[in-house]
């Protein structure tokens, strides 16, 4: 495994990545830096990065376990994670159990409806563009993945989902939504890339009624209710406290 942090290959609104002395082999850095509403609003906040690698750390943990290919290799550093190189597809994949955010800016469904069933929405990457929603006629033009390959990545949203909306839910949380970014590997596997944190999640505390109190993610930025790392902080207390975890599992 590689052992030296080498130079910055790419930087984006909360990830440093760079190389290593291995080819196949990436350092990304949580940096402590938050964006929302396609970086109109934009924070420095202590610690985020910190909380967001070791809830990421875990969440790609449990997914390895559950037969969920993911890029995750080891934690180096408190912000700093080593991951496998792969060459990410231009697409956000949104996984949706309850609605929220722009499903209910855009559709007359009621913020907080539970969805009959999982719902995955496809975005085009791209802040120029400000991630475009894609139907699927718009996917078959862009030509970014065959269709053998968005049935696979939509299959593998799909089982994200049902292992972390599982788990979440036996810590008392609530996955309202998710993102996640997927890449090839070298031989070609399709794997869990980038991060799953409370930066590219909504989760809601089921212990807690009121619809503001509730909010452990980056809502609480996007709607300035202040308390943001607390918050991250209780998701991975329950993430670690959870009996999925042993200490040592929280260490490394
Ligand atoms: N999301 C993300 N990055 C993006 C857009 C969305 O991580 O660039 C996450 C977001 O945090 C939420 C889910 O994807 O958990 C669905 O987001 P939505 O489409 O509702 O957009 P939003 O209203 O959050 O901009």
């Amino acid at each position: 495994m590689a052992s030296f942090q080498g130079p910055l290959l790419y930087e984006g609104k909360a990830k440093k990545v760079f190389g290593t002395d291995h080819p196949e082999e990436c350092l990304v850095l949580f940096k402590n830096d938050i964006t929302a509403f396609n970086s109109k609003k934009h924070a420095h906040l202590e610690s985020k990065g910190s909380l967001n690698c070791q809830i990421s750390a875990l969440v790609f943990k449990l997914l390895e376990r559950n037969g969920i290919p993911t890029h995750f290799l080891a934690v180096r550093e408190d912000s700093l994670m080593l991951v496998q190189k792969v060459e990410i597809i231009p697409l956000e994949i949104v996984v949706r159990n309850v609605a929220s955010g722009s499903l209910c800016k855009e559709t007359p469904i009621k913020a907080g409806s539970k969805l009959a069933h999982p719902l995955v929405d496809f975005y085009y990457k791209d802040d120029d563009l400000a991630d475009p929603l894609l139907t699927d006629a718009r996917l078959d033009l862009l030509d970014l993945v065959t269709l053998s390959q968005r049935m696979e990545i939509k299959n593998l949203a799909l089982r994200v989902n049902n292992c972390l909306k599982d788990f979440f839910q036996e810590i008392d949380l609530l996955l309202v939504d998710f993102k996640i970014e997927v890449g090839f590997n070298k031989n070609g596997e399709l794997l869990v890339s980038d991060e799953i944190s409370p930066d590219s999640c909504r989760i809601w505390d089921l212990n807690i009624e009121n619809q503001e109190d509730r909010i452990l993610d980056k809502d609480r930025f996007r709607k300035d209710l202040g308390g943001l790392t607390d918050s991250y902080l209780e998701v991975l207390r329950r993430i670690q406290s959870s009996n999925q975890f042993s200490l040592k599992d929280s260490l490394n």
